[in-house]
């Protein structure tokens, strides 16, 4: 994310105090100490104490990041389903329809715990940043609200819980899906030394898997589909929800990276050629098993929407996230076969593009300092 559009925290001084000044405010503090505390701030490895000072920032992005996804707040409860519910109960909706539905409950259900369970047990655990812990734990709040749309969504649509989360486990496609990331878990849990080279290497790459592969790569194609029923007017309760979703999936992808950039800039050891290699392997990885998820579970022509498309719209998502981090893309596809999906993460909603309001929980100063290619 380029700084010059965020928010950048700038520095005055006098005799006596040094000022910070960000998002219109200004910060004084000790000359004598505020160095000092900024320098004992680091992403892993830095100075701990339980009081979570976030002052001094050294971290500003992560700060900026962090009021974003607050003023990006939904929530779930107020979003209308009875439209969905009279389409859901009625002979309109085919069964394909039916079950790109209930694969997104089902594979969503499962797929936000992995991922607060991931941030708050792995990635929040190891930082030790008051700023970078505090974006992680808002991390966390939203998975909690993705996690209660779903809740949101089954309870709406009276959809019985066993059939579809237990059903979607047992597709082979999906649960490998889930144990791709979830195997790296244990290890970390386990609190590892961050000053051995080899921990510090697990630990970026649990980053990375969580917010470039996982959330940045492999919940795409599946937003996709459900959004191009929200785009026919189909389940537009549901696609709202999932249009909020993925604008905070957004913000964590730049969260995440943002986390990871900075550890890799602060020990840069970790950074040798076999270890970019396996990042690498490690999403060409999440890519395959994408590619058989779709290959497995998308219905045929039953969306308008194509096959091809959507294997593109992996691979293009893969290298978005690996450019992102300085690492060589995997693919030929330069151009994003789903364009109205990036207009959909920004919310630039073209008039009447969709038949219901759109309720604007944005408030002021959202998105309006973000970098928007960073954000989708
Ligand atoms: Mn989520
Ligand atoms: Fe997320």
């Amino acid at each position: 994310m380029s700084a010059d559009l965020l928010d950048v925290l700038t520095e005055t001084e006098d005799d006596q105090f040094v000022y910070h000044h960000f998002r219109g405010k200004t910060f004084k503090f000790d000359r004598n100490k505020v160095r000092e505390r900024q320098n004992a701030k680091k992403v892993i490895g830095g100075f701990q104490t339980p009081e979570l000072n976030v002052l001094p920032l050294k971290y500003a992005q992560a700060y900026q990041i962090y009021k974003q996804m607050k003023s990006n707040h939904w929530e779930p409860d107020v979003i209308d389903m009875t439209k969905d519910i009279a389409l859901w109960t009625s002979d309109k909706l085919n069964a394909k329809e039916r079950w790109i539905i209930e694969m997104g409950v089902g594979y969503f259900s499962a797929a936000e715990g992995i991922v607060a369970d991931s941030v708050l047990h792995v990635i929040q655990e190891y930082l030790t940043a008051p700023e970078l812990k505090l974006a992680a734990l808002r991390w966390i709040t939203e998975e909690t609200i993705h996690t209660d749309s779903l809740i949101h969504i089954i309870g709406s649509l009276n959809i019985d819980q066993d059939m579809v989360t237990a059903r979607f486990m047992e597709v082979p496609s999906i649960r490998a899906k889930n144990d791709f990331i979830i195997k790296y878990m244990p290890q970390l849990k386990r609190g590892l030394d961050m000053e051995i080279l080899e921990n510090k290497q697990k630990f970026a790459k649990a980053l990375f898997g969580v917010s470039q592969i996982l959330e940045g790569t492999q919940f795409y194609a599946l937003f996709a589909m459900i959004l191009s029923l929200h785009r026919q007017n189909k389940m537009t309760g549901v696609g709202q929800m999932f249009q909020y979703t993925l604008r905070d999936e957004s913000q964590h992808i730049a969260l995440g990276r943002y986390f990871f950039t900075e550890l890799v800039k602060e020990n840069p050891e970790v950074w040798t050629p076999d270890f970019q290699l396996e990042l690498i392997e490690f999403m060409k990885e999440g890519v395959r098993l994408e590619k058989e998820f779709i290959h497995d579970c998308m219905p045929e022509d039953g969306i308008g929407m194509r096959r091809e498309d959507f294997l593109d719209y992996v691979d293009f998502n893969a290298d978005r996230r690996l450019a992102s981090v300085d690492l060589p893309t995997l693919s030929n596809i330069k151009t994003n076969p789903f364009q109205w999906l990036d207009e959909v993460i920004l919310l630039r909603k073209e008039k009447n593009f969709f038949e219901t309001r759109v309720v604007e929980y944005q408030t002021s100063g959202s998105l309006k300092n973000s970098s928007e290619n960073d954000l989708i």
